[in-house]
């Protein structure tokens, strides 16, 4: 029963992950969804948005002192950007993981950078850092409404939970 629990629990982890305007233009966007889907996390929130620079400041607020802020946020509101929320337990870290480091020359083999991206300023995905981030980043990007719970068939197979 407390195993029960703690399943329901670690599921309620949720992150924010968004394919930026490169992973867009470049047709990766069902690579990058299937990767996630693949190791079992789940999708309880999905959009396309041409988000406003002042917007994308907004998302990127923590690096507002970084002399690449400006092209960075003018960047990410260049064009469609696909917003996501995915859940799952250990998403947070582990979608870190999925994703690679931040600068593609130094992300490892099998990870999502470092399979398809090249270079720091086009490195085609972003996901939340932390757990504080991970809700500021959720509430930025998605209304409560837009978001589903629901509990999938496959879950009983994933996590081992009858
Ligand atoms: N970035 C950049 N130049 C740098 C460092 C970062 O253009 O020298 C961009 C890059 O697209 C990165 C984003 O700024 O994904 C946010 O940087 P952060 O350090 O938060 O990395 P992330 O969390 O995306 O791995």
């Amino acid at each position: 029963m407390l195993q029960d629990q703690e399943v329901h629990a670690a599921e309620l982890e949720r992150t924010f992950i968004a394919v930026k305007p490169d992973g867009v233009q470049r047709g990766l966007i069902s690579e990058i969804i299937s990767r996630f889907e693949r190791k079992g996390y789940k999708l309880v929130g999905i959009k396309v948005v041409v988000p406003s620079k002042e917007f994308a400041g907004k998302h990127y607020h923590a690096l507002k002192e970084k002399p690449f802020f400006n092209g960075l946020s003018e960047f990410l509101s260049s064009g469609p950007v696909v917003a996501m929320v995915w859940e799952g337990e250990g998403v947070i870290t582990y979608g870190r993981k999925l994703i690679g480091a931040t600068d593609p020359q130094k992300s490892e083999p099998g990870t999502i950078r470092g399979d398809l991206a090249v270079v720091v300023g086009r490195n085609i995905i972003h996901g939340s850092d932390g757990p504080e981030t991970a809700k500021d980043e959720i509430n930025l990007w998605f209304k409560p409404e837009e978001l589903v719970s629901f509990t999938s068939n496959a879950e009983k197979w994933i996590y081992g939970v009858n």
